[in-house]
């Protein structure tokens, strides 16, 4: 059945492979970017040419009136949503909690916890059958740091990701009876950019060596993941809290 997502920082990384999978789905997305436009474009045209259909939405999930307005652009091109990908987050460069300034931490709270919150209320505004939605799944992008704490590169980020673990506890119970699966994936060392963005383009090539499974994952091994949790394949699971992670 071809459905309608919304896949926050769908431009790039875990997310754009979610997208270009969903495309092969020949389901419809709304690809939320917020400073990269061609990379935005660049997967737009991806999932176009896999089988879907998709628009690029510019807006910076901390930004409540932006993020209203990416789930309003998604609606309008596409019709109800049925899912939405919760996938928009960011690290800053390694360093211990000590030297850590406020500024950091905020913008680190600020996107990778307010903004998954306003995301997700939005989807429970949206998806809930009480509400006039259709039901549906929302798949919230943890992170392995958030049971192994981050420790000396960023434990603000592990606690911003042990949030979105809560978060989707607590909204799968809410939600349920509202028709709305609620999981949360929380990927290990994935081959992105996010590396680089955190002073460490290599992290994940050199880490993943240590992991049970020798190596680090694929974007496309974590949008597996997604796609799974936002199909009717996964109709009796919520609440989960799923290691993609190579056993890390
Ligand atoms: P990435 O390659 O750095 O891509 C990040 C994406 O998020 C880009 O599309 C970016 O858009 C977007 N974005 C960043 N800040 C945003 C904001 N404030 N509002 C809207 N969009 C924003 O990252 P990734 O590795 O794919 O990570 C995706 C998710 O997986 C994150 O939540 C991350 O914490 C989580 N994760 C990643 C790993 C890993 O090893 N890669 C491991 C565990 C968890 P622009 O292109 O416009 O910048």
């Amino acid at each position: 059945m071809s459905k309608v997502i919304l896949i926050t920082g769908g431009s790039r990384g875990i997310g754009r492979s979610a997208a270009v999978l969903a495309g092969a789905r020949g389901w419809s997305v709304g690809v939320n970017y917020t400073s990269n436009a061609a990379a935005a474009d660049e997967t737009v045209a991806a999932v176009k040419a896999a089988g879907g259909q998709a628009i690029a939405i510019h807006g910076d999930v901390s930004d409540e009136a932006a993020t209203v307005a990416m789930f309003d652009a998604t609606e309008q091109a596409f019709g109800k949503l049925d899912g939405v990908v919760n996938n928009a987050g960011i690290v800053a460069p390694g360093s211990a909690l000590a030297d850590m300034d406020i500024a950091r931490m905020k913008r680190v709270f600020d996107v990778n916890v307010l903004g998954a919150y306003l995301c997700a209320r939005e989807a429970a505004r949206r998806l809930s059958t009480s509400r006039g939605g259709k039901g549906g799944s929302l798949v919230n992008i943890s992170s392995a740091a958030a049971r192994l704490g981050g420790p000396g590169e960023y434990v603000d980020y592990a606690g911003s990701k042990g949030a979105i673990d809560t978060l989707t506890i607590g909204l799968a119970k809410e939600l349920g009876r509202d028709g709305v699966r609620v999981n949360a994936i929380r990927p290990g060392l994935i081959e992105t950019e996010i590396h680089a963005s955190g002073g460490k383009p290599d992290r994940a090539q050199v880490m993943g060596a240590t992991t049970p499974l020798g190596r680090p994952g694929t974007a496309d091994e974590v949008g597996e993941s997604i796609v799974w949790l936002l199909s009717d394949a996964s109709s009796y699971v919520t609440g989960a809290l799923l290691d993609v992670a190579g056993g890390r």
